[in-house]
């Protein structure tokens, strides 16, 4: 009650100075002198204190007290500058009266001023020893109306909500606002009362217009209104948070205490739940403890920590990981014949290889010693895969696959310590965890394909997981337990032999996959992917056949692989086009012929071209080995105006580049015999292409190739279009042997060409060569460079190609 009742004098007090206003308007002089204050700005008809401290504001008061005239408070625009000059200060002030003034012992003074109007500066008329200023007074631009009443009474409104939320405002201040009449006024006051920024302050003062003034109010209070509701939500949030984990942690104790003292286990729900599995699954005396240990941490732990969620994560993994499951082997060796005979067609080298090691491994594990790891190299497509799946049925074993391809993180296989963040087990772990047996097939697919750089060399944890030696106590960085990997049958597959590190290869029984001759694809399109295809697309016997044509063109026309993967594909699609046929009712039952092959394929993509390609000198047709096969490749030379310069394209690498400078080399010593004019080094450049570009090539064995199109270029010769080579060449003029000779000749069958010219030193590998490939083709073998031209090279007057010469009878030989 004393409290409103201060409230209403001091309303009493600020309203006296409206009553005597009109007698002091009108005595208002031109001009003031001044005060400047720094951070703050004052508005008419409130009452505010001041302390003064400047010399020149002091003299002013002097002056105020001792002639009784009013003051000029301007705001000073920057609150640093000590002694304002014209430019430091605001031109809209309010002129004030001097209502009291206290003497301070340091000699300051502290005055209470009475606001009474706004007032603009015309000119500053002295800045020494007080600031003096003429003015003009200003008027409020007053629209009576509904309109700033309305929002006299809102901006009062939104004031009352900002008491409540403010701790500065109290309902004192709360008072001055709701009392005031004038509409300018309510603004004014509402404006003095909050803290708002000086430059925000100042536009207040200087809005005329009294609706412009309540509106621009209006917004800034909201705004601090919105900030401290935002504010007090977010506080009772984090209260009723504090105070739920209180009430949960208070429970949670008086829980634990209430079961001690009933003798009870303390243990939460997820811990009991884990007990029971820990009780209900097998697990080795190590992994046991280490159970128990971290199930008594979890108990202990908060629920909500990020801990809490860690534990969890890691016991689940101990439990779910197959520690003590394995699945009985099956090493009946006539059954596991039967499966991969069942499953594959062909591939008899590889299966004996397979059933040997099986039985091998069943020797050993007698007496406890275990067989090196398998790993089939060979291209994309050749049944890797589908053979590890068929070891793995024929076993009764579990079968898993994880790509190495990209892996460069050590961390990837070992897996990541668990005080990393989401952290989880190398992918060893999982793969077993998946498997759900501790001795399943692994496959570690393109272990070829595996990196290496900052992050460690993953090849060297692969290495312990795959030495017999050392698997027994893998140990994963997650799980930090050792897991015996000994009963594991891995089994890697690659692409290519060479970039499998050294260490990790000598590990492994490497199996080779040759690629498929046509013959091959077709057995194994007629027995496998054509009964799969048909199943998978709910057709019948009935509903759809391939004639042998098709299926023919179709490996040769629509596929170019050493695989039966795209083959499966284009079966797919027949399939697929045949299915929607006879579900549209369009047809019962269909013969895949040659001619319909378009229907369903499209326009054939493939064609055998050597023969046009070879119609000018300068060409020759080489044979090269790729990860996916062997290739065709055409070596193209032509010569220009120049100094002799050598100029190769083609993505070629340095050993190529180095055959191409042997076969020049060797030309120009041997020009006169090749009848070639001697001085074509002085007068022209060579230039020599590889098609295609965009692939690299390297390696030695494309020099014979070089050397014939580089002869056949200068000479004029055509070289026969029926005819592809391979082999390495020396300065002096001799043939070397080269690699890859299998999947070679298998692409020079595959272009359907004729003859191959091989190093005399590869005779005998040709026995890896399937029997019929060998018969449908005829092959040279050559020791000199000599013989290679003498084969390779049309005689002279054959240069239009219109005719092609007999092999040279004595060097062919027919297998
Ligand atoms: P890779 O692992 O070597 O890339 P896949 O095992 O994936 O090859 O084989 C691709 C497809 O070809 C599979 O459907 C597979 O069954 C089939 N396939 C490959 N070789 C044979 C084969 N000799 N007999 C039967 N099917 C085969």
């Amino acid at each position: 009650m004393s409290r409103k009742k201060s409230v209403e004098e001091k309303e009493k007090d600020s309203r006296q100075p409206e009553e005597s206003r009109e007698r002091t308007v009108v005595n208002i002089p031109e001009s003031f002198p001044v005060i400047p204050v720094r951070n703050s700005v004052f508005f008419p008809k409130q009452i505010f204190p001041l302390a003064v401290g400047r010399e020149g504001s002091l003299l002013v008061l002097q002056e105020a007290q001792r002639e009784n005239t009013n003051v000029l408070i301007l705001a000073q625009q920057e609150s640093t500058v000590e002694t304002p000059k014209q430019g430091d200060l605001q031109l809209v002030g309010t002129v004030t009266r001097v209502l009291k003034i206290f003497n301070l012992p340091d000699g300051s003074k502290n005055v209470l001023l009475q606001g009474l109007c706004r007032a603009r500066v015309l000119t500053f008329l002295q800045f020494d020893p007080v600031i003096r200023a003429a003015t003009q007074r200003l008027e409020d631009e007053k629209a009576a109306g509904i309109e700033v009443e309305a929002l006299a009474t809102t901006v009062k409104s939104v004031f009352q909500r900002l008491v409540e939320l403010s701790n500065e405002l109290t309902d004192e201040h709360l008072s001055i606002v709701l009392n005031m009449e004038d509409a300018g006024a309510v603004a004014d006051s509402a404006a003095s009362l909050v803290t708002l920024p000086v430059t925000e302050k100042q536009k207040i003062l200087e809005l005329l217009n009294v609706k412009d003034r309540l509106n621009k109010v209006h917004f800034l209070l909201s705004e601090i209104v919105q900030r401290l509701e935002l504010g007090a939500k977010i506080k009772s949030d984090v209260q009723d948070e504090i105070n739920k984990t209180q009430r949960e942690y208070y429970l949670r104790e008086q829980l634990k205490a209430i079961q001690k003292e009933l003798g009870e286990n303390s243990d939460n729900v997820e811990v009991c739940e884990f007990r029971r599995r820990m009780e209900k699954v097998k697990l080795p005396d190590e992994v046991r403890k280490t159970v128990e240990k971290e199930l008594e941490r979890l108990s202990k732990m908060n629920a909500a920590a990020a801990e809490y969620m860690v534990s969890r994560t890691y016991l689940e993994w101990l439990l779910e990981l197959p520690w003590s499951v394995s699945t009985e082997d099956n090493l009946d060796i006539s059954k596991a014949r039967e499966v991969l005979e069942h499953d594959h067609y062909g591939l008899g080298k590889v299966k004996k290889r397979i059933l040997e090691y099986l039985a091998v491994r069943k020797l050993k594990q007698k007496e406890g010693m275990r067989g090196p790891i398998l790993c089939f190299v060979g291209p994309p497509g050749v049944g890797k895969t589908s053979l590890g799946r068929s070891i793995a049925n024929a076993l009764g074993r579990k079968f898993v696959r994880m790509s190495l391809g990209g892996v460069h993180d050590e961390a990837e296989i070992r897996g990541h310590r668990r005080t990393y963040i989401g952290a989880l087990p190398g992918r060893i772990i999982q793969g077993i965890k998946k498997a759900g047996s501790n001795n399943p097939v692994f496959m570690l697919d393109e272990v070829d394909k595996i990196g290496m750089d900052f992050r460690g060399d993953p090849a060297s944890a692969l290495l312990e997981v795959l030495d017999p030696e050392q698997n027994s106590t893998f140990s994963d960085h997650y799980i930090e337990l050792q897991f015996d990997l000994s009963n594991v049958l891995f089994i890697a597959t690659a692409n290519m032999l060479d970039p499998i590190p050294p260490a990790l290869r000598d590990r492994m029984e490497i199996i080779e996959m040759p690629s498929y001759v046509e013959e091959e694809k077709l057995q194994i399109a007629k027995d496998f992917l054509i009964p799969k295809q048909r199943k998978e697309h709910g057709l019948t016997d009935e509903l759809i056949r391939f004639d042998d044509d098709a299926v023919r063109r179709m490996i040769t026309g629509y596929t170019r692989e050493a695989g039966v993967r795209s083959l499966e594909r284009r079966i797919a699609d027949v399939c697929r086009g045949v299915a929607r046929e006879v579900v549209e009712g369009k047809s019962e039952g269909t013969q895949v012929t040659l001619d319909l092959l378009t229907r369903y394929l499209g326009q054939q993509k493939f064609f055998s071209d050597v023969a046009e390609r070879l119609n000018k000198p300068g060409i020759a047709t080489g044979m090269a080995w790729t990860p996916v096969g062997g290739e065709i490749l055409f070596i193209e030379a032509t010569k220009m105006k120049g100094k002799g310069n050598l100029i190769l394209t083609g993505q070629l690498g340095d050993v190529m580049k180095e055959s191409a400078q042997a076969a020049l080399s060797y030309i120009s010593s041997q020009a006169e015999r090749l009848g070639i004019d001697e001085s074509f080094r002085e007068h022209y450049d060579i230039h020599i292409h590889v098609p295609a570009g965009a692939t690299p090539k390297d390696g030695p064995s494309a020099g014979v190739t070089m050397l014939t199109a580089l002869t056949s270029l200068l000479t004029g010769r055509l070289v026969r279009n029926d005819l592809t080579m391979t082999g390495e060449i020396t300065l002096r003029g001799a043939v070397l042997p080269i690699g890859g000779l299998k999947e070679k000749v298998l692409a020079a069958h595959r272009a359907g060409l004729k003859y191959v010219l091989l190093p005399e030193r590869n005779r005998y590998d040709l026995e890896e060569i399937p029997q019929h490939v060998r018969e449908s083709l005829q092959f040279f073998f050559v020791k000199e460079m000599e013989e290679v031209l003498q084969i390779a090279l049309q005689p002279r007057e054959l240069t239009r190609g219109d005719r092609q010469a007999e092999p040279i009878g004595d060097l062919a030989i027919t297998n």
